[in-house]
């Protein structure tokens, strides 16, 4: 191991890729810390936007074929309530003449794929290393980054890091940062299947989201090579329900099996391997660096989830690049300024969009999933082609009329509160 490098990136995810990728390209000597070895498995459904202009702006997947890494090219959502009131709808309007579709990515693979790209970029991988910490004598002295591995205690000096090590990041907790964090959680688990096989629309292009069986959240099934990703997630732990942290994974793994067995896949849960892992949903911008600029937070250890579809993938990619930026550019201390304008807007918007929605489900999936255009409004969120501040109007106007219909009195305006802090597990 290197004794000193100008950036350290603690972390292999894709916030940590794209980061230590476009430093090692600007020629500013780089390593990336990672505490598992390569590829490693990532909790996660691994739907993400397929947006072209928004990919080519990211160095790092711009040469890579979407074959080495896509496993299937989604076009349909299937949305359910309860596992009723079915909706089967397009991603694009008829004619569409730049299609927009998700695209569905094994984490570990493409990890790895990023990785491989940071790496022939010149940044220096080091994999197995786990992290413990960093310490600094002054605000002048380069920082100390000191772990334990395979061979024992290490430690490395930078001038700058990256603390790009996720929902439980050591590397905020070790700098005083994100103390306001807001964690939803969600399961997931890899079922073998065989397409053609199952319920009809069990199908290679359809998503399928179901909104009711998981309070103050949704589950979720999507496609990939030879399997299914079949999951659930709660978005506003600590809202009205206040559940307990056991009790919540109980029901999570409840709505896997359930729906799983409405699609026709029913396997025996022995042979099944269920991860839970925390999602840090965007809360409002916290503190994201130190004071002395030589720290910056990415991706899920920022708190870039978002809050109503629970996606962070391109938000880390993102963030590592604007991090990056800062770095080659000799302007840290507009780190955060510069993630506030990318996300804050769309994020503030999306947190309350998803207060009312996980607070009155039936009536958002009656007035609002299941209307035509619906799907179409979705995945233009979810690929940043229509932001949540222009919609939230007319989303707000929508559920007020749907709460007149069914005769409830509230107002829709009124928020919840989000809860504490799940930890880390396996299920
Ligand atoms: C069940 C579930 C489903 C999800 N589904 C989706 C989805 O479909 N689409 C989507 O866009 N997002 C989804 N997400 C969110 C997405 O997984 C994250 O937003 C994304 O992985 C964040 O990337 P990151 O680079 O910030 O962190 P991570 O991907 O978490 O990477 C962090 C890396 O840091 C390493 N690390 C951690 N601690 C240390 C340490 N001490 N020392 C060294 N290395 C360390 C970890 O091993 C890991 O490799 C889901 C999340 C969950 C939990």
């Amino acid at each position: 191991m290197q004794k000193h490098y100008d950036a350290i990136v603690i972390g292999a995810g894709p916030s940590g890729t794209a980061a230590a990728f476009d430093l090692a390209r600007a020629g500013i000597s780089t390593a990336i810390i990672e505490k598992h070895a390569l590829p490693r498995h990532k909790t996660c459904g691994g739907g993400m936007p397929m947006l072209i202009e928004q990919l080519l702006e990211l160095d790092i997947l711009a040469d890579i074929s979407p074959d080495a890494f896509v496993e299937a090219d989604t076009l349909f959502m299937r949305h359910t309530y309860n596992f009723a009131e079915p909706v089967l709808a397009p991603m694009n309007a008829e004619g569409e003449t730049r299609p927009l579709s998700l695209w569905m990515v094994q984490r570990s693979v493409f990890d790895n794929a990023l990785a491989q790209r940071a790496k022939n970029a010149g940044a220096h991988l080091l994999t197995g290393y786990a992290v413990r910490g960093f310490e600094s004598a002054t605000r002048k002295t380069p920082m100390r980054v000191f772990g334990t591995g395979s061979d024992g205690d290490w430690s490395v000096t930078c001038n700058t890091l990256i603390g790009a090590d996720g929902a439980n990041g050591v590397i905020a907790r070790c700098a005083g940062l994100r103390k306001q964090r807001a964690m939803a959680i969600a399961m997931e688990v890899e079922v073998p299947h065989s397409w053609g096989e199952g319920h009809p629309d069990l199908r290679k292009d359809v998503v399928h989201l179901e909104y009711g069986v998981v309070p103050l959240g949704y589950a979720w099934v999507f496609p990939k090579g030879d399997h299914i990703n079949v999951g659930a997630g709660v978005f506003r732990p600590g809202g009205r329900t206040g559940r307990a942290e056991g009790s919540v994974k109980q029901e999570l793994r409840k709505a896997i099996l359930d729906y799983m067995e409405l699609l026709g896949v029913p396997k025996k849960e022995e042979d099944l391997h269920f991860f839970a892992h925390p999602l840090p949903i965007w809360n409002g911008l916290d503190r994201i660096q130190t004071r002395d600029n030589r720290v910056l937070l990415t991706g899920d250890s920022a708190g870039l989830i978002n809050p109503f579809f629970g996606d962070g993938i391109m938000h880390a990619l993102k963030s590592g690049k604007i991090a990056a930026k800062c770095i080659i550019e000799g302007r840290q201390k507009e780190y955060t300024k510069d993630i506030s304008s990318e996300f804050k807007k769309n994020m503030d918007s999306a947190l309350k969009l998803a207060r009312l929605f996980y607070r009155w489900p039936h009536i958002c999936y009656r007035y609002g999933v299941t209307r035509p255009g619906a799907t179409r409004t979705a995945t233009r969120l979810l690929c940043g082609e229509a932001v949540f501040q222009d919609i939230a109007a007319r989303a707000i106007r929508r559920l007020r009329s749907g709460m007149k219909a069914e005769g409830i009195a509230d107002d829709p305006i009124q928020i919840d509160t989000v809860g504490s802090a799940p930890a880390d597990s396996e299920a």
